[in-house]
């Protein structure tokens, strides 16, 4: 058997030990995986600079998309089970943030094929949602349905 000496109490250990038999202490780590675990934690650290520094420049982005999120929040939303390659719904639930009835709600997703080039959109209105009230929505995607790759929110309006 290979051995080597603790860190901690000198005694002569089983080189692969991780732990001290004798006093419990933890043998050092290989200095590749030490590496390893240095490099995770400054691109960890890195992405969330880039996160938090490109989280001011969407707020900057169009009153009017700030003023949508706080009328109303999209608590949920996926594509459809009923979904084919005629046909594309997106389903999901708005939630009406205001106190107050709304009479006219309406959601809009703008869809994208893989090249990232808009194909069309994907709509769904109500006549009416009741103050702090939840809608279940299902937007029906219009144009190149079967080339649609993703889609993304565009507006919730009402009044
Ligand atoms: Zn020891």
């Amino acid at each position: 058997m290979e051995t080597k000496k603790c860190k901690k109490c000198q005694e002569e250990i089983n080189k692969k030990a991780k732990k001290c038999p004798k006093c419990g202490s933890k043998q050092g780590m290989p200095t590749w995986l030490i590496v390893v675990i240095v490099i995770i934690v400054i691109s960890i650290i890195a992405s969330t600079g880039e996160s938090s520094s490109s989280s001011p420049s969407k707020k900057k982005e169009g009153g009017s998309a700030k003023d949508t999120n706080e009328k109303f929040t999209l608590l949920e939303h996926q594509k459809s089970d009923e979904s084919n390659q005629y046909f594309m719904y997106i389903e999901g639930k708005i939630k009406n943030n205001r106190d107050r009835d709304m009479s006219y709600v309406q959601v809009t997703f703008t869809t994208y094929d893989a090249e990232g080039n808009t194909l069309g959109t994907c709509l769904d209105n109500n006549s009416g949602l009741q103050a702090n009230g939840t809608w279940k929505f299902k937007a029906i995607c219009s144009e190149g349905v079967d080339k649609i790759d993703h889609y993304e929110l565009k507006e919730i309006t009402g009044y």
